[in-house]
């Protein structure tokens, strides 16, 4: 391991940092090189005091459940914090309003905002990330989307510091969220309404209509691309040709063209190759050239 390689950690958290964890454990394409440093926090305060700790130059990373990220196959230099089984409370401030951290999983949002009686939050239980995830995201589904339930976030910024920012302060598009930079949300305020009516079948009909149309318990990230303006990714996809399209044990899905899948073996240089070949065949077919909305982190091996 390289000088920078290995920052150097305080006392505090040596034991508690792991180093060279390979970021394949941690993405639902389970392919990703190994990441030089990896910190699950105890709680927000713990957050910080690691954050503060680290040394400025050493790039951070907030994973939530790694369902929108491609890892390349050489890692991540620098430290990776993950959201992931740690900041998990999840409250009701008020009728309308609940609290949550930034590690609670939305399909746990989904399902405790039903037996609340509150709604739209029924379009989170088919995102496989956490809320953090779908606040850098602004995630969606079913017309729905995280940021139009927004209130106030908590974020925490490179010097380990708290401040509470208003929905306002961030720049909202399709999965495009614009904020201060080098800040990583710890929680949010969400507003829904009271949906006294909805239950637990609601849900069940979204992840039955899912499962009919996407590859749902394969390995992937969900939508590779998003969505031109008033066009389909898949159906641009499909249309020219791409369904089935392999390299290595990367292959676009034959049930949606959006989604690539691993079928076990991929690494992620094969998954960005499959990535690179759709975006020139659709363009040399559509003339559109199609953008990721999964995120590409990390070093080529
Ligand atoms: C089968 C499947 C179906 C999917 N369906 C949908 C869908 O319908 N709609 C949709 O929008 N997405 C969908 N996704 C994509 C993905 O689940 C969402 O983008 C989700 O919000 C990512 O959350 P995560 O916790 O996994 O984030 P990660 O993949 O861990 O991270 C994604 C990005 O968010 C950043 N990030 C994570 N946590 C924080 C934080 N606390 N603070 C700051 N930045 C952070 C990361 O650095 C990274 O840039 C699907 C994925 C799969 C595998």
């Amino acid at each position: 391991m390289s000088a920078q390689r290995s920052p150097e950690i305080s006392a505090e958290f040596k034991l508690r940092v792991l180093r060279d964890v390979a970021m394949a454990k941690h993405t639902s394409w389970h392919v990703g090189g190994p990441a030089d440093l990896f910190f699950t926090p105890r709680d927000a305060a713990d957050l910080a005091s690691f954050i503060r700790q680290l040394p400025p130059e050493v790039p951070m990373l907030m994973v939530g459940l790694g369902s929108n990220l491609l890892v390349r196959d050489g890692g991540i230099r620098g430290a990776v914090v993950s959201t992931h089984g740690a900041l998990g409370t999840l409250e009701r401030l008020s009728a309308t309003r609940i609290q949550a951290e930034a590690g609670v999983p939305c399909a746990r949002i989904a399902r405790q905002c039903v037996k609340w009686g509150l709604g739209p939050a029924e379009f989170f239980a088919g995102i496989p990330g956490t809320l953090g995830g779908a606040l850098a995201m602004n995630a969606g589904a079913w017309g729905e989307e995280t940021w139009r339930h927004v209130v106030e976030v908590d974020v925490l910024d490179r010097r380990g510091f708290r401040h509470t920012r208003k929905a306002a302060d961030y720049e909202i598009g399709y999965r495009t969220v614009k904020g201060p930079d080098n800040e990583w949300f710890i929680g949010a305020r969400l507003e829904f309404e009271r949906t006294p009516g909805v239950n637990t079948e609601a849900i069940r009909d979204l992840l039955d209509k899912r499962r009919q149309t996407q590859p749902i318990g394969e390995w992937s990230c969900g939508s590779v691309f998003t969505n031109p303006p008033k066009r389909h990714a898949a159906q641009l996809i499909e249309s020219a040709g791409l369904k089935g399209f392999r390299i290595g044990d990367a292959s676009v899905s034959e049930k949606h063209a959006n989604f690539i899948i691993n079928h076990g073996r991929a690494l992620a240089a094969d998954i960005e190759a499959v990535i690179v070949h759709v975006q020139r065949t659709v363009e040399k077919v559509h003339g559109i050239r199609l953008s990721t909305e999964v995120r590409i982190v990390g070093v080529p091996a």
